[in-house]
């Protein structure tokens, strides 16, 4: 694997951050922006706990087998956190 210097690293914003949560969690993006919020979430405990906390309702989510159809929870929990 590529090693990516983390000096040209770019530094990106808590809003940029939690756009890229998602994507990371499902294992989707890779490069560049994956070492752009991992270089935000090691300065960041805000979205590192964000990602921790999303990290464990997929899990979660998976085990009760409601995936589809969590669209609404998922908006109730986006609420909730943004009330956080
Ligand atoms: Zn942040």
């Amino acid at each position: 694997m590529k090693t990516i210097n983390k000096k040209t690293v770019k530094t990106i914003s808590c809003d940029q951050a939690i756009k890229l949560v998602f994507s990371y969690i499902d294992d989707e993006i890779r490069g560049t922006h994956r070492a752009e919020l991992e270089h935000h979430l090691e300065t960041c405990r805000h979205c590192f706990d964000r990602v921790a906390f999303e990290k464990l309702l997929k899990s979660r989510l998976r085990r009760l087998n409601v995936g589809g159809s969590s669209k609404r929870l998922r908006q109730r929990i986006d609420t909730l956190l943004e009330q956080f």
